[in-house]
C-alpha cells in the first residue's frame, strides 16, 4: 500500500511569528511518519527557521517553488542547492497559480523536476484543468499532457519517488471540491498515463494527491478512493487545529 502524504501549502500567508506559533502547536502532535508523510510548504522566507524547529520531528518542510539552475544571476529567485542546504525536503512545482500568474510552462516545470532530483529534493508536481477544459471534456488530455511533459527524462526510480498533485483549478480556494468519484477518476487516468510511460511497477508506487478545497470534513471520503494517496491543502492547512485533523485522517486511511 502507498503511504498517504498530506502537505499543507501556505501560499503567501502568515508572518514569521505566526509560522512559529503554528509549529509549536503541532510539533509533538503530528502522527507517526510510518503512517503518513507530513509536509508543510511555507514561504521561502520561513524555510530555514522551520527546518530548524522541525528537525527530528515527523514533519518535513517543503518550498513552494524554485529555479532550475543551481546558481546564477536570477534576481529574486531561490535555487535547489539553497533549499537543500537548509534542510528542505520537498518542493511544490508547477502549481496552477505559478502557471497562471508567473507563466510557468510544462517545459520549465520539467527542468525544475530534474533539478529537484539532482539536489535530493522530492518534487510535488501539480497538474489540473480549468473549468472550461472540464466542461468541454478536455480534463484527461490536459492532465495527461502535463504529466508526460512534466516527468520527461526522469528515471523509473525518480518517478516512483515523485508526488503528483491533481488540483482542478476550479476547485482551488473556491469551496467547490471535486466529488471523490471525479477526483478518483482523474487520478486513475494519471496513474494509467504513468503506467504507459514508465511501466506498471512505477505506476503502482507513485503517489497522487488530490488538492482543491480539501477540509477535515471531506478528506476521509477522498482518501478512501483507490487512486488518491494524499492531499495538497491550502486554506485548511493554515490553522493548526484543522491541519492536525487532516493529518489524523491521513494516518487512519
Ligand atoms: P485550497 O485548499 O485553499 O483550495 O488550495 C488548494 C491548493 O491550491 C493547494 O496547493
Amino acid at each position: 500500500m502507498r503511504k498517504p502524504i498530506i502537505a499543507g501549502n501556505w501560499k503567501m500567508y502568515k508572518t514569521l511569528s505566526e509560522a512559529k506559533t503554528f509549529v509549536e502547536e503541532i510539533k509533538g502532535l503530528a502522527p507517526d511518519y510510518e503512517k503518513v508523510d507530513t509536509v508543510i510548504c511555507a514561504p521561502a522566507l520561513f524555510l530555514e527557521q522551520l527546518t530548524q524547529e522541525l528537525s527530528g520531528s515527523n514533519i518535513h518542510v517543503g518550498a513552494q517553488n524554485m529555479h532550475y539552475e543551481n546558481e546564477g544571476a536570477y534576481t529574486g529567485e531561490v535555487s535547489p542547492v539553497q533549499l537543500a542546504d537548509i534542510g528542505v525536503d520537498y518542493v511544490i512545482l508547477g502549481h496552477s497559480e505559478r502557471r497562471q500568474y508567473f507563466n510557468e510552462t510544462d517545459d520549465g516545470v520539467n527542468k525544475k523536476v530534474l533539478a529537484a532530483f539532482a539536489n535530493s529534493l522530492t518534487p510535488i508536481v501539480c497538474v489540473g484543468e480549468t473549468l472550461d477544459e472540464r466542461e468541454t471534456g478536455n480534463t484527461t488530455s490536459k492532465v495527461e499532457g502535463q504529466v508526460e511533459k512534466g516527468l520527461a527524462n526522469l528515471t523509473e526510480d525518480q518517478v516512483k519517488q515523485t508526488v503528483i498533485a491533481y488540483e482542478p483549478i476550479w476547485a482551488i480556494g473556491t469551496g467547490k471540491t471535486a466529488t471523490s468519484e471525479d477526483a478518483n477518476e482523474v487520478c486513475g487516468a494519471i496513474r494509467s498515463k504513468v503506467e504507459s510511460l514508465f511501466g506498471q511497477q512505477v505506476a503502482d508506487a507513485v503517489r497522487i494527491q488530490y488538492g482543491g478545497s480539501v477540509k477535515p470534513e471531506n478528506i476521509r471520503e477522498l482518501l478512501a478512493m483507490e487512486h488518491i494517496d494524499g492531499a495538497l491543502v491550502g486554506g485548511a492547512s493554515l490553522q493548526s487545529s484543522s491541519f492536525l485533523k487532516l493529518l489524523e485522517a491521513g494516518a487512519n486511511v
